[in-house]
């Protein structure tokens, strides 16, 4: 049956993409060998170092997430190599795998999903490794599985302080273009970024910012690579092109997405995900819930996992709320599956969007039957007002 309106699409991405990435992208499909590629070619490899922050290459693949984990691992490692990695929820763990199907021997850091990264763990580990066993150290910035961000200028001054030559891999799918990310500053030595989250684009993009110290270990690394290898890619893209066909189209689309995250100022982009990112809290407390991520530190501005109560299920909640109310809501995965659900916050997002999206999650829990208090949307807009007309009259202090 037809459902009118417009759907809500509030998982942790893929993410609602703009109408004015969806005209930008709609576009007779052109030859990437020719002069105009190379020109849209030029303006998003040098556009995505604005977001990554990064004066060395960003190589961009056609692929999900996932192939840019890979293309991490295979151009800067060798079969055999120890590297360590932290169990903060189900993408460290999926990486953490690929790393053991690569041939790799990772050390797997004990998290418990409801806190992300331990900065002295690492530390810890790195200082007991004396003869440098550990070819590099890889993490999630933003464990979107659990809601929990860490701070990873904390994990470089952990590497530093144990004096250590690991190279540093991190994960920013779920938190590039939504939470602040400094690739040079923080000495990450290859970053890991998808399309269809915090980007706004429709999945099929992903990316390697690397730094000089991760293209020196390319060059001895002895995994097998092929499609994923940087040598091809750099070469290619001196002059805008790649050395197979790049999903032209969605390049149109990235080159419009990154106009559009400096239109409106990148820092005030976080800004509003932290902003929206409160509200759901004060939204999910006032439910009596349990916001999923237990360390006020780490609270993720991208999404927010809300603990089910004991014995209701989350899955069956989100089907309601999807039946009823035509909203998507993310799913609890691995072993929190059907424990949490999760509400996406990231990407193309305004204040409107979420009073909508909490009024979703606030009738799905009446229809479902789950015991709650009422009030948690009001809570949210009450906060998103308060804030808005603080902003306002501070603005009018100034002119
Ligand atoms: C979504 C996500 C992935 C997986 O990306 P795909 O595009 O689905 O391959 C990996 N890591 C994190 C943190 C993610 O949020």
């Amino acid at each position: 049956m037809r459902q009118a309106g417009r759907h809500f699409l509030q998982i942790p991405g893929p993410t609602n993409v703009p109408d004015r990435i969806l005209r930008a992208m709609d576009m007779p499909t052109m030859d990437h060998r020719s002069p105009a590629f190379g020109l849209l070619g030029k303006r998003v490899l040098d556009g995505a170092k604005s977001i990554f922050k990064c004066a060395g290459p960003v190589f961009i693949y056609p692929a999900s997430g996932t192939g840019a984990w890979e293309a991490a691992l295979v151009n800067t490692l060798s079969p055999g190599d120890h590297v360590l990695m932290y169990e903060t929820g189900h993408f460290a763990s999926l990486w953490k795998a690929m790393a053991v199907r690569l041939g790799l021997d990772p050390e797997f850091v004990q998290g418990d999903w409801r806190a992300g990264l331990d900065a002295a763990a690492i530390e810890a580990r790195l200082r007991d490794d004396k003869a440098h066993s550990i070819k590099a150290v890889c993490v999630v910035h933003n464990e979107t599985s659990t809601g929990c961000t860490s701070r990873i200028d904390e994990i470089r001054k952990a590497i530093d302080a144990a004096g250590h030559p690991a190279l540093l891999m991190v994960d920013t799918i779920s938190s590039l273009g939504s939470i602040d990310f400094r690739h040079d500053e923080w000495g990450v030595d290859v970053t890991v970024g998808g399309s269809q989250k915090g980007l706004m684009l429709p999945p099929g993009l992903s990316f390697n910012a690397v730094s000089e110290k991760a293209l020196r270990a390319s060059k001895n690394a002895k995994l097998t690579r092929s499609f994923w290898s940087w040598d091809e890619m750099a070469t290619a893209n001196e002059k805008g092109y790649f050395p197979y066909t790049p999903a032209t189209n969605l390049l149109y689309g990235l080159a419009e997405a990154i106009d559009m995250m400096h239109e409106e100022g990148l820092d005030n982009v976080f800004a509003r995900h932290a902003r929206h990112s409160e509200a759901t809290r004060r939204a999910v407390h006032a439910w009596n819930l349990e916001v999923f991520c237990k360390n006020p530190r780490q609270f993720s501005n991208s999404l927010t996992a809300v603990l089910m109560p004991e014995g209701q299920s989350a899955d069956g909640f989100r089907r309601v709320v999807a039946e009823t109310f035509d909203m998507s809501l993310g799913n609890g995965l691995s072993k929190i599956a059907d424990k949490v659900f999760r509400i996406g916050h990231l990407g193309d997002f305004n204040d409107l969007m979420l009073a909508g999206t909490l009024s979703g999650v606030e009738m799905g829990l009446d229809v479902a039957g789950i015991p709650h208090k009422k009030g948690g949307a009001a809570a949210a807009l009450s906060y998103l007002a308060e804030d808005a007309s603080e902003k306002r009259n501070r603005r009018s202090e100034a002119a």
